[in-house]
C-alpha cells in the first residue's frame, strides 16, 4: 500500500468546500471506491501527488495530453505567451493561426468558432442545428457523452453511467423530450426514429468512436449509415470529435473513416491541456453565428491567448510526419499483451481498442453498444483498479471510460504497466 496520508487529509478538506472535494465527479473514485491521490505535478508518462507517490498516469487528463504531461515546446510557448498578458478580449493573430491549423487536420471544418470547453461546443453546435433547419429534436446515442448541456445530458454514459443514473435531476422533462436516444452502431433504430418523427429531427450528434461508455467501436457502415440517412431527411450530421479529434488521427474519426459531417465540435487535444473547445463545418451553416448571423454565442475568454498558444504548439508536434503510425503501433502492441495477460489471468474481460484509446471491459460478450458495456462486473473492475493504483498504476477510475496512451509513455513505462495489470488481474 501507498502512503496516502495527505491525499486522505486533503480530501477532507476540500469536502467542506467542493461537493465530494471535487470539481468534476469521476475524480472522487466513488465508482471504484477508496481515496484519490491529490496531484501536484506531472512529466511526461508521470504524475506526482502530494505524499512523493509517482503514477504512470493512463488518464491523461483525460484525453487533452496526447504528449504526456509538461512537453518542452508548449510549455516554453506558454511561459513566452504569458509575459503578453493572459486575456485581451480582443481580437488575437493566434486564433487565425489555431484555425488555420485545425482547418488544415479537418477540411470539413470550413469556419469554426473557439469556446472554452467540450461542453460549450457542443451545446452551441445543436444551438446552430436547430435554426438551420428551423426543427427541435435531437438524436444522440445511448452511452453517448456530449458534456453536460440539458438536452444532451439524457442517456448520457461516461461520469453519469459511474453513477447509474439515465439522466440528471434539473433537467427539465420539455427538454429531454426534445432528445431522442437510439443504441449505438444500431442502423434500424435510427431509421425507425426518423420515421416517427417526419421532418422534426435536426441532427443527429454522435462520437464518431464511442470512447464515453468505454471504447466502442463503430461497426462497418454505421457511420456512412448516419450520413445517408442525415443527407436524405434534411438532417445535419454532427461528429463529436471532443475525443477522437487529433487521437485517432490527425484528421480526426472522420478522416479515417472517410465520412463528412456537416458540423465537428472538437475540444481536450485541442487546447494542449487549457480549456479549449471549437465547433464548425459547413460554411453556409456557420454563417449563421452572431456577429454573421442570428444564432447567439459569445464567450469571455473564447480564443484566450494562452489556450490558443498551447493548442497551436500541440497541433504543430502532431504535424510531424510518423506521429500517429508511432501511436498506433505502441498502442496495438500494448493491446495485445492486455489480451495474452487476460487470457493468462482466466479473468472473464476483453479489450476494446480505437488506436490509442482502449478499455478493457470485465465480461466475455462482445461490447458493441451501451447495453453490452453494462454487462460488465463493475465490482471485478473496482478491485483491477485498486490492484493498479496501489502497484503505481493511474488508471482511469471508471469501467466506463476510456484509458488513453500518450506520445511520452514509453516501452519501459508500458512492461512495468503490463506487469501490474496482470498482478492485478490475478487477484480478482
Ligand atoms: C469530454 C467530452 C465532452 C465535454 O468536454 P468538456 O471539455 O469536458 O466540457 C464532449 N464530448 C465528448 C465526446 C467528450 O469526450
Amino acid at each position: 500500500m501507498k502512503d496516502m496520508t495527505n491525499s486522505r487529509r486533503l480530501l477532507i478538506e476540500a469536502q467542506q468546500f467542493l461537493p465530494g472535494g471535487v470539481d468534476s465527479p469521476v475524480r472522487a473514485f466513488k465508482a471504484v471506491g477508496g481515496f484519490p491521490p491529490f496531484m501536484v505535478r506531472g512529466k511526461g508518462s508521470r504524475l506526482f501527488d502530494v505524499d512523493g507517490n509517482e503514477y504512470i498516469d493512463f488518464v491523461c487528463s483525460w484525453g487533452p495530453l496526447i504528449l504526456g504531461h509538461s512537453p518542452p515546446t508548449v510549455n516554453a510557448a506558454l511561459k513566452k505567451a504569458v509575459d503578453n498578458g493572459t486575456s485581451f478580449g480582443a481580437a488575437t493573430e493566434l486564433e487565425i493561426i489555431m484555425a488555420r491549423l485545425v482547418n488544415r487536420a479537418f477540411p470539413s471544418m470550413e469556419m469554426l468558432r473557439f469556446v472554452s470547453s467540450g461542453t460549450e461546443a457542443t451545446m452551441s453546435a445543436i444551438r446552430l442545428a436547430r435554426a438551420f433547419t428551423n426543427r427541435d429534436m435531437i438524436l444522440k446515442f445511448d452511452g453517448g457523452y456530449h458534456g453536460h448541456s440539458d438536452s444532451l445530458l439524457v442517456k448520457a454514459g461516461s461520469g453519469v453511467a459511474t453513477f447509474g443514473l439515465p439522466d440528471s435531476p434539473g433537467v427539465p422533462a420539455s427538454f429531454a423530450r426534445e432528445t431522442v436516444v437510439a443504441p449505438y452502431n444500431n442502423l434500424p433504430a435510427v431509421t425507425a426514429m426518423f420515421k416517427a418523427n417526419p421532418g422534426r429531427i435536426a441532427a443527429i450528434i454522435v462520437e464518431p468512436v464511442a470512447a464515453n461508455m468505454g471504447v466502442v467501436n463503430p461497426a462497418p457502415g454505421f457511420l456512412k449509415g448516419l450520413r445517408d440517412i442525415t443527407e436524405s431527411s434534411g438532417a445535419l450530421l454532427i461528429f463529436d470529435e471532443v475525443i477522437s479529434g487529433f487521437r485517432l488521427d490527425f484528421g480526426g474519426a472522420q478522416a479515417l473513416f472517410g465520412i463528412k459531417p456537416d458540423l465537428t465540435c472538437l475540444g481536450k487535444i485541442i487546447g494542449g491541456g487549457l480549456p479549449v473547445g471549437a465547433y464548425g463545418g459547413r460554411r453556409d451553416i456557420m454563417q449563421m453565428i452572431s456577429p454573421l448571423g442570428p444564432v447567439y454565442q459569445a464567450g469571455t475568454l473564447s480564443g484566450n491567448p494562452l489556450a490558443m498558444t498551447a493548442g497551436i504548439e500541440t497541433i504543430k508536434e502532431l504535424s510531424q510526419s510518423g506521429i500517429y503510425e508511432e501511436l498506433e503501433t505502441k498502442s496495438y502492441e500494448f493491446g495485445l499483451k492486455l489480451n495474452e495477460e487476460i487470457k493468462k489471468s482466466g479473468v472473464k474481460a476483453r479489450v476494446n481498442r480505437a488506436g490509442s484509446l482502449l478499455t478493457i471491459f470485465f465480461t466475455d460478450q462482445p461490447v458493441t453498444d451501451y447495453a453490452s458495456a453494462r454487462k460488465s462486473d463493475t465490482v471485478a473492475f473496482a478491485k483491477f483498479f485498486q490492484g493498479l493504483l496501489s502497484r503505481g498504476i493511474y488508471w482511469p477510475p471508471s469501467q466506463f471510460e476510456a484509458a488513453f496512451l500518450s506520445l511520452a509513455h514509453t516501452d519501459a513505462d508500458l512492461e512495468i504497466a503490463l506487469k501490474a495489470i496482470g498482478e492485478s488481474l490475478a487477484v480478482i
